[in-house]
C-alpha cells in the first residue's frame, strides 16, 4: 500500500513537534483540572549539564529518577514525591573521588495562570503551569543544586591530607611522622615519643 509509509513519516514528525518530546514537560491533559483528580509520575530523565557547585554535582546524562505524584488542586497543580540523583565529585578535605546518590522530598505547587496564587505572589516566586504543561526542570534543578553540600567529604571521619607530606591520613599507618627537623624540638619529640609511643598524634611541631 504506497500511502503508508508517508503516513508513518507524518506521525513521526508530529512525534517530534510536540512539547511532551521534552521528558522535563509534563502533560496535564490527563490530569485535568477537577480538584482532587491525582496522577503517578514514575520517570528516569538524563540530568542537563550543569547541575552541580565546586566540588559536586550530578553527571550529565546521569539518571534522574523522578517519583512524584501530580495532583489537581483548586490553584493549580500540586506536585509531591521524591527526587534521586547520582553525584559525582571529590572530598574537600582528601580531594579523593566522592560518588553518592542524593535522595530529596518534593512539594511544589505550580499556579495556574491568572489564579489568586499567581496574582498574590512575586514574578519569580511561583511557578506556573504553562498551558497544558508544567516544566519539571527548573523546580528538579533547584531542588538538587540547593542542596548539594558545599564540602561534600569521601567519609565523615576523613582525616583529609597529611601537611608535611600530602599524602591521605587514612591511607597512612596510624604512626605517621616526620623527622623532627628543628633541633630546639628534637629532644622534647624524643621524650614524648618514649612517653606517650605515638609521636604522630602528639608531635607538638606538626602545622595544623
Ligand atoms: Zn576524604
Ligand atoms: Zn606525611
Amino acid at each position: 500500500m504506497p500511502a503508508a509509509p508517508a503516513h508513518r513519516r507524518d506521525a513521526a514528525a508530529s512525534e517530534a513537534r510536540r512539547p511532551s518530546a521534552n521528558p522535563w514537560k509534563i502533560d496535564l491533559r490527563e490530569l485535568g483540572r477537577r480538584a482532587g483528580s491525582m496522577q503517578e509520575l514514575d520517570r528516569t530523565i538524563r540530568a542537563p549539564e550543569g547541575w552541580k557547585v565546586e566540588l559536586i554535582g550530578v553527571p550529565a546524562d546521569g539518571d534522574v529518577r523522578l517519583d512524584l505524584r501530580l495532583e489537581s488542586v483548586m490553584e493549580g497543580v500540586l506536585v509531591s514525591g521524591e527526587i534521586s540523583v547520582p553525584l559525582v565529585g571529590s572530598c574537600a578535605r582528601c580531594l579523593e573521588p566522592v560518588e553518592d546518590t542524593l535522595t530529596l522530598d518534593i512539594q511544589e505547587l505550580y499556579a495556574y495562570e491568572g489564579s489568586t496564587t499567581e496574582a498574590t505572589s512575586e514574578e519569580d516566586e511561583v511557578r506556573l503551569v504553562e498551558g497544558d504543561f508544567l516544566d519539571l526542570e527548573p523546580m528538579a534543578r533547584d531542588t538538587v543544586v540547593l542542596s548539594l553540600p558545599l564540602s561534600p567529604v569521601c567519609d565523615e571521619d576523613c582525616g583529609g591530607l597529611c601537611v608535611d607530606c600530602g599524602q591521605r591520613i587514612d591511607d597512612l599507618p596510624p604512626d605517621h611522622a616526620h623527622e623532627v627537623t628543628d633541633p630546639r624540638w628534637a629532644g622534647l619529640a624524643e621524650r614524648l615519643a618514649s612517653s606517650s609511643g605515638t609521636p604522630g598524634d602528639d608531635d607538638p611541631t606538626k602545622e595544623n
